[in-house]
């Protein structure tokens, strides 16, 4: 089937392929979107969305229809998961002033639903379920896939977002993702059946040796959402099954009552292990491109995975604009379609690089078990200013008051090396 020499295929209907698809509907270029599942869906969780994502939301028309799911919490405190101390927190209410856009946590299901409802509503946009995409051929002028039941599907431009284990990235790299040996427990419960000792009008992360525990409330409060990550020893140990309940448990159980409370109420069903991707120069060849965590695959710990999905679907979609103004001329053609993908991957590429790794840099912040790591940790959360922002200025700005940080404003993403050096 060819659905157009001007179409754009997206391999993935998750956050970042159906927010992509939007965005690219909305400035003229026809997208057909392949989901290999029997739905779109999302997994029964919570996500926080930081300014640098809510902004750009809100200028494609999608955060006022979020809000009324979503929570703005106060605060987003950090605490010692062992003793229980509130070590430093952002004021939320005053962040969304300095760069623009609220801090908001939904249910993951309320931001795809959003999506969907808003691809739906375009034209331009195909979108299709039960399409398992196996292969990719790059035929120079067009890109065929061949999904799992033979059917063939031809566009102009194929847009890897299958998630951390791509098909499509295959076409690109020969890499495959990095294990943590860490693993998530988490999901949403109703609000009322926590015993919460904490306000649950904040974001608290409770950092512990080799662990942490993330709370907050979503669906405008009824639920209350948790994610219990540890560094399992199983994993080290070389058990198949890692990440045991059981581990899960006897990590926690020691910690302060908080914590312990909260964990009580976790799903021990599913859990997660903690994947990334080693980031890379390049998420192009020929007419496939990648976005999410098809190319970025990241760590969560600075909570921006299914933000820069969507940054990436906006940044592709600006770059492609311009070829859809002249679709019955020559304007896909390929060194137009090549200078498209360059702007894009100039746009993103060592953007999403430097979240990926101040992401791990993060989570080993986080996570430090010597005693005399934790005491220095500790002691540099407790001294950090509630207004402080140079550590997060670079990743939720620009700031918008430009007379009073006129130094943060513009510089864009700095290097990991300089990250936690103060200016
Ligand atoms: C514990 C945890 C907490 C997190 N918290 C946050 C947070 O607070 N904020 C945040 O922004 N991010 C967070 N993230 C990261 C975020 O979940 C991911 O970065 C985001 O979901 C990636 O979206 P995606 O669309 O790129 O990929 P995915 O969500 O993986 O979607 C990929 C889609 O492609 C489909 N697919 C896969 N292969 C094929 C194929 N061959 N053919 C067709 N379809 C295919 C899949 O079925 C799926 O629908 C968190 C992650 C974890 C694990």
């Amino acid at each position: 089937m060819t659905h157009g020499t001007d179409r754009v295929i997206i391999t993935g209907g998750g956050i970042g392929g159906l927010g992509a698809a939007l965005m690219l509907a909305r400035r003229g270029i026809p997208v057909t979107v392949l989901e290999r599942a029997a739905e779109f869906k999302e997994v029964g969780a919570g996500l926080q969305l930081a300014p640098n994502i809510t902004r750009m939301l809100d200028g494609v028309g999608v955060l006022a229809d979020l809000l009324p799911h979503a929570v703005r919490p106060r605060r987003l405190v950090f605490a010692n998961a062992a003793t229980g101390e509130e070590l430093s927190h952002l004021d939320l209410e005053d962040a969304a002033t300095r760069y623009g856009g609220p801090y908001v946590v939904l249910h993951r299901s309320d931001l795809l639903d959003a999506l969907l409802r808003a691809a739906r509503a375009e034209p331009m946009v195909t979108l299709l379920t039960d399409h398992h995409v196996e292969r990719v051929a790059d035929h120079g002028d067009s890109v065929t896939v061949t999904c799992a039941d033979g059917q063939e599907i031809t566009g102009r431009i194929l847009v890897g977002a299958d998630g951390l284990r791509s098909v499509v990235r295959e076409h690109v790299v020969d890499d495959e993702p990095v294990c943590s040996g860490y693993i998530a427990y988490r999901g949403v419960v109703p609000i009322e059946t926590v015993e919460r000792l904490t306000d649950t009008d904040d974001v608290v992360v409770w950092m512990g040796p080799g662990c942490h525990f993330v709370q907050y409330p979503v669906r405008g409060g009824k639920l209350y959402n948790q994610v219990a990550v540890f560094r399992s020893q199983e994993y080290l140990d070389g058990k198949e099954d890692w990440g045991s309940p059981a581990e899960l448990d006897a990590t926690y159980a020691e910690l302060a009552a908080p914590v312990v409370a909260g964990l009580s109420s976790i799903q021990r069903e599913n859990r997660w292990p903690m994947y990334d991707r080693e980031p890379i120069t390049s998420w192009t060849n020929g007419n496939v491109t990648l976005l999410g965590d098809a190319a970025h695959a990241m760590l969560q710990y600075l909570a921006q995975g299914a933000g820069q999905s969507l940054l990436d679907g906006a940044a592709l979609a600006n770059a492609l604009a311009p070829l859809a103004e002249g679709r019955d001329s020559e304007r896909w053609c390929a060194g137009d379609v090549k200078a498209a993908l360059h702007r894009y991957e100039a746009d993103r590429v060592a953007a999403a690089a430097t979240v990926q790794s101040t992401g791990r840099l993060w989570g080993d912040i986080w996570h430090v078990d010597e005693p005399v790591h934790v005491l220095l940790r500790d002691e540099a959360f407790r001294r950090r200013d509630t207004y402080d922002y140079h550590l997060v200025d670079w990743l939720y700005g620009p700031v918008l008051d430009p007379g009073d940080h006129a130094d943060a404003v513009g510089h864009g993403p700095r290097p990991v090396d300089t990250y936690l050096t103060r200016k």
